[in-house]
């Protein structure tokens, strides 16, 4: 996909790089040696290619975006978070994650889309719905300034759980994922990458057609659907129970266990009947449940549980003997929730204006 009339230069296969440079005149050899800078220097910058000749460096920051996105500012919190706002060719912005985990572990998490279509109440992402789908070149600029940010470390996970709905986007995020597992490429295991879905279920299907061992995340946020249809409006929201299903299937084809993630809303979905109905859905399912205390994104109806019952309903499904984890961001300092930072930034211009 072209954004601004260019195609990207990362996520090219050596052999594209080849075909391309024969084409241009070169020799075959030079799509090999841009291949080495993309893929084990983490290099896209032509002019940072020392060893090819000008003439063909300019032509390749001619023909491609190399890179087609920028770093247009950082918030970093107190627990080591740093949160990139990038912008795009054509002038819009998304945000990536670094995340310091235990043991020196590093992840990031990343964008898919301008915004989302899904347009769930209690998410900024999705408050202006869908601008455009991010090329899988830029999801793998996003990776690759990141990369960039950590002083040239790749990281050991990744998570698309920023900006977007990733299956509606189907294509690109395919071939993103390709490009970041292909061995000849940034060659990383399918069993370090996670795809956060609100159980758009036609792209579920999909995923899991592709038959590899990607992390599937599902964020359920209720066990029942009358309380699912009040955070997810009606179009593209989809039954529990067929989601379900589709997470066994997802376990049956990948052989990797799905997670639930849940974010926890004050009096909507707090209960303990809920984590009681949460915990027996995921045992029955073969299920992870990872709970996320809610960022407040300012002016919406819903707030945070109080921590009481936050631990508590963790409790309640941990006694019950299912795998639960509880995410706790703090968002106010660091505008750490799902596309705050971008939001940020676009009303500030507003108030510019
Ligand atoms: N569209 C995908 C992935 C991006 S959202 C999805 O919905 O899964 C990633 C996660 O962030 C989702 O589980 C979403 O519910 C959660 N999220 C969004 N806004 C949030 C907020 N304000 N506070 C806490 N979690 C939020
Ligand atoms: Fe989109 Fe996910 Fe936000 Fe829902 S939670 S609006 S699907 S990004």
């Amino acid at each position: 996909m072209k954004v601004a009339g260019k195609n990207f230069l990362i996520g090219h296969t050596a052999l594209e790089l080849r075909e391309w440079a024969t084409g241009s005149g070169e020799a075959a050899f030079r799509g090999g040696q841009i291949a080495g800078w993309i893929y084990r220097n983490n290099v896209i910058a032509p002019e940072e290619m020392k060893n090819l000749p000008g003439a063909l460096r300019t032509k390749l920051a001619e023909t491609f975006h190399a890179p087609g996105t920028a770093v247009a500012d950082e918030t970093r919190s107190g627990d080591g978070t740093r949160k990139l706002l990038l912008r795009l060719a054509d002038g819009e912005t998304v945000e990536m994650v670094l995340i310091p985990g235990g043991d020196d572990r590093l992840t990031f998490c990343l964008s898919t889309q301008v915004g989302c279509p899904v347009r769930c109440r209690f998410c900024a992402s999705g408050r202006d719905g869908l601008i455009r789908n991010l090329a899988a070149g830029e999801i793998l600029e996003e990776y690759l300034l990141g990369i960039h940010a950590a002083g040239n470390r790749r990281p050991d996970n990744l998570v698309f759980m920023g900006i977007g709905e990733g299956l509606l986007n189907f294509d690109e995020l395919a071939a993103a994922l390709e490009a970041l597992t292909d061995p000849e490429r940034f060659g990383m295991s399918p069993r370090r990458i996670t795809v956060s879905t609100s159980g758009y279920l036609p792209g579920m299907r999909r995923f899991a057609e592709l038959g590899r061992e990607y992390n599937l995340a599902i964020s359920l946020h209720a066990s029942d659907d009358a309380t699912r249809a009040r955070l997810i409006p009606d179009p593209l929201r989809y039954p529990v129970e067929e989601i379900l299903a589709e997470a066994d299937h997802y376990l049956e084809r990948a052989g990797r266990m799905v997670t639930l993630e849940y974010t926890l809303l004050r009096g909507i979905n707090d209960r303990p009947s809920d984590a009681e109905r949460l915990a027996r859905l995921a045992r029955l399912h073969h299920a992870k449940i990872n709970l996320i205390a809610y960022n407040e994104t300012g002016g919406g109806e819903f707030s945070r549980p109080p921590r009481n019952v936050i631990e508590n309903f963790e409790k309640i499904i941990a006694d019950a003997g299912a795998h639960v984890t509880l995410r706790v961001e703090r968002g106010g300092e660091s505008a750490a929730a799902c596309g705050q930072l971008r939001r940020m930034h676009r009303e500030g211009k507003e108030k510019e204006k």
